[in-house]
């Protein structure tokens, strides 16, 4: 585990010289010393990406150079799968298998984008034009240096969703990972070492949001910040990057609707509603966190769910078999404990609602139900960002499509039903970028990922994802080979 931050090619230590503590959330046990990275080495570590972006080969080599780069890089992080996963577990509390599945999205992330790197040879649009004398193209460049702050429940996941296109696309990278998950961010830059990554093209600076992550957000050299992370934090980054007309990319937070027709089999209904919210402790911006049942329906599917949740293997994420671990620190913990609280007083807490006995030295929390929530709750409306789900049930359709989309966010939202035409059709009604039918929270790297309405906007993963570390140039050439005409008449 790194002691230090990473800037132009080394790793350093931090102007300040000071650390803070990465916290295992089982037992609110300190396990390491993050390097406390502040404005100054931002300032270091965008001066070193400008000049990399400005003066060095990442920009001006072929697609295909940096896809063997970005291939090796994948390769890299596939090898250490268990040592980054392990860490995961204890920084993030996440179970081992959902770890490693992370980790291996993420080196395919690499691999992926390594692919879309060899694709941008060569590749020139022609546009027609409706004068004669003109030709005209349009053609994909970097946009030069990016700036990518991150949370905490996917820790390399997220960093790749970032990294892996704008390196792709030719650009010089700051990544500003979250001080809550810092640790296996910290190891890219190793690997980007071995894999040949020309210094300054990825600095990765830990530190604190106000002060590492707003000094990079205000950096003049910075030409595109992307963001993921909570509504407020990216409001006040759009804001800063308007000064200096800096583009912005933002993910941010959810409040999803899985909306459950009568016709679905129970048991698809229940696995479905389970993962799309206890997966990941519900610590997802796309967790399906607002349930809607048929009323016909809604007394069996509750039933189950109830049994169902009640068996979910609750404890440290290395134990076997564990499907809940705890939540990622104290201060998420107090905070999804308080809109428990909150809920019992708005609704009906069916299942859960506590912390499980015997694992009080953790930030756990039961999977919690409530059942029969308002409209008008404020744990129907607001993001919890834990494993707190909310049903209510509905009549018909237009019902259940009001319902769904009667929500300030708009990110993810699903629906499950057997006839299909009907699930196609609310599909398209949902206003939200990732849609699901008969499932929820599958994410696939080939397709984009991003919100509607205060979710954000700006599109990740996919050619789109490569799309938010480009530019597009027009080069139109006059090839009549004769006087415009304009002033010098024939
Ligand atoms: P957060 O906004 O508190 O922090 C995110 C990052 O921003 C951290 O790295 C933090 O250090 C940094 N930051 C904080 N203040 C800053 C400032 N003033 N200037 C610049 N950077 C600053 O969010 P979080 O608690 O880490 O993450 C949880 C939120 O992220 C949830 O709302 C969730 O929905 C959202 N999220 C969204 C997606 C998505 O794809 N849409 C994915 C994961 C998480």
């Amino acid at each position: 585990m790194k002691t230090q931050i990473f800037i132009d090619g080394a790793y350093v230590a931090p102007t300040s010289g000071a650390s803070f503590d990465a916290v295992d959330p089982s037992n609110n046990t300190v396990f390491h010393q993050v390097p406390r990275g502040d404005a100054t080495d931002i300032d270091k570590a965008v001066k070193a990406a400008r000049r990399a972006f400005d003066e060095g080969p990442w920009p001006r080599m072929s697609g295909t150079e940096r896809a063997a780069c970005l291939r090796k890089m994948g390769d890299l992080i596939a090898a250490r799968t268990d040592a980054l996963a392990r860490v995961e577990v204890m920084d993030n509390g996440k179970p081992l298998p959902e770890a490693v599945w992370d980790i291996e999205d993420t080196a395919g992330v690499f691999h992926f984008y390594a692919d879309l790197a060899e694709g941008l040879d060569g590749h020139e649009q022609k546009v027609p034009l409706g004068m004669e004398g003109f030709t005209s193209k349009a053609v994909k460049e970097p946009i030069g240096v990016a700036g990518a702050i991150i949370p905490w429940n996917f820790p390399l996941l997220m960093a790749s969703w970032k990294v892996a296109p704008a390196l792709a696309a030719g650009c010089c990278m700051v990544l500003k990972p979250s001080e809550l998950t810092s640790v296996t961010a910290l190891e890219l830059g190793e690997i980007a070492n071995e894999a040949g990554l020309p210094p300054g093209v990825l600095n990765i600076v830990t530190g604190f949001g106000p002060e590492a992550g707003q000094p990079l957000t205000e950096h003049p050299l910075v030409d595109k910040l992307a963001f993921t992370g909570s509504v407020p934090t990216g409001s006040r980054i759009m804001a800063t990057a308007a000064r200096d007309i800096k583009a912005v990319s933002l993910e941010l937070g959810g409040k999803s609707p899985l909306v459950v027709f009568a016709d679905t089999p129970v048991e698809e209904a229940v696995e479905w509603i389970l993962f799309g919210i206890f997966w990941n402790q519900g610590e997802v911006c796309s967790a399906t966190s607002r349930v809607l049942i048929e009323d016909s329906a809604y007394e069996a599917v509750m039933e189950r769910l109830v049994t169902e949740a009640r068996k979910i293997k609750i404890g440290h994420g290395l134990d076997e078999g564990v499907l809940l671990g705890p939540l990622v620190s104290k201060s998420q913990h107090d905070k999804v404990l308080d809109w428990i609280e909150t809920g019992k007083r708005e609704a009906r807490l069916v299942s859960g609602g506590g912390i499980p006995t015997g694992l009080e030295d953790g930030c756990y929390v039961e999977p919690t139900i409530f059942a029969d929530v308002p409209e008008d709750a404020t744990i129907w409306t607001e993001e919890i960002f834990g494993p707190v789900v909310c049903v209510k049930p509905f009549k018909t359709e237009e019902e259940a499509i009001r319902l769904a989309n009667d929500t300030r966010f708009g990110l993810g939202a699903a629906v499950m039903s057997k006839d299909l035409e009907r699930a196609e059709r609310v599909a398209r009604a949902f206003r939200a970028g990732i849609v699901w039918i008969n499932c929820s929270q599958p994410t696939f790297t080939e397709a984009p990922w991003g919100g509607y309405k205060q979710s954000g906007f700006g599109r990740e993963l996919g050619e789109w994802g490569l799309n938010n570390y480009l530019e597009t140039k027009q080069i139109t050439t006059w090839d009549a080979h004769r006087p415009w005409g304009w002033y010098i008449k024939e």
